[in-house]
């Protein structure tokens, strides 16, 4: 049956949270064993892994989503230049775009798409950094006050610093389809259909690289409603180039 748009709902939230938060303990408790470095090292992967997927919830949820003071103009970066100009539903690849990501330095408006290597980095690296920084407290401070500087803290930060670079590289290479392999990879066409989703529906799938917190919290929406579908494209007509990996007889016929 076709979905509706998911709800927040507190019991939901609450209990998302508290499994989360026995989790992390657990992963601490292991960590701080006096056991063989690897199991530190498997043990941070294990809590920051989590624990990122929550920051990556609230920093796109709330701060992208939501009207925060002082803070609106990451709101309107996001959603007019992001979802309502850039990468509407019928519009949601640019697969000709020189650079994968948009600029966002003054003047924004017309919203366009990098045109150049700085403007690009500026974008990227910002969205890197962000979600680094925000791990630097909640995440990296409180493990290295509980470990100090153990092979548990160094693979935590390690872990912090791909997925945050992760983040932003796969994000930008779902909306400017060039054939990459990552393209080509499972995983990948399981994000790009699960982000799709979201290009239509807002309040959901708010997690974009690991949808654990949408689980947990009640906004995972893995299909359309039956409205939803009558009016925007499907996945494969929004994005071809996953339709031709899906179906490589059509990608060769296309080619020929
Ligand atoms: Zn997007
Ligand atoms: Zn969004």
């Amino acid at each position: 049956m076709a979905e509706t748009s998911p709800r927040l709902r507190p019991a939901r939230v609450t209990t998302g949270g508290a499994i989360l938060l026995a989790w992390s303990a657990g992963m601490i408790a292991l960590g701080r064993l006096d056991a063989p470095p690897i199991v530190g090292v498997l043990a941070a992967i294990g809590l920051t892994v989590p624990l990122i997927s929550f920051w990556e919830w609230m920093v796109h949820g709330v701060l992208y989503h939501r009207r925060l003071p002082g803070l609106d103009v990451i709101r309107e970066i996001h959603t007019a230049g992001h979802h309502g100009a850039l990468f509407p539903p019928k519009h949601y690849v640019q697969p000709s775009a020189g650079f994968p990501f948009m600029r966002f330095r003054s003047p924004r408006r017309p919203w366009r798409m990098a045109d150049n290597a700085v403007d690009n980095f500026l974008t990227s690296g910002s969205q890197v950094a962000l979600h680094f920084v925000v791990g630097l407290p909640f995440i990296t401070l409180p493990v290295y006050l509980l470990t100090g500087p153990s092979p548990f803290f160094w693979s935590s930060l390690g872990t912090l610093a791909v997925i945050s670079w992760l983040l932003a590289y796969v994000h930008g290479c779902i909306h400017t389809p060039r054939d990459r392999a990552i393209e080509r990879m499972g995983w990948f066409l399981w994000l790009d259909r699960h982000h799709y989703i979201h290009h239509i529906d807002q309040r959901a799938n708010i997690n974009f690289l690991l949808p654990l917190c949408d689980v947990l919290f009640g906004t995972l929406k893995r299909q359309l409603s039956e409205s939803e579908a009558r009016r925007f494209p499907s996945f494969e007509q929004a994005k071809p180039m996953a339709y031709d990996v899906l179906h490589p007889t059509r990608r060769a016929a296309r080619r020929a």
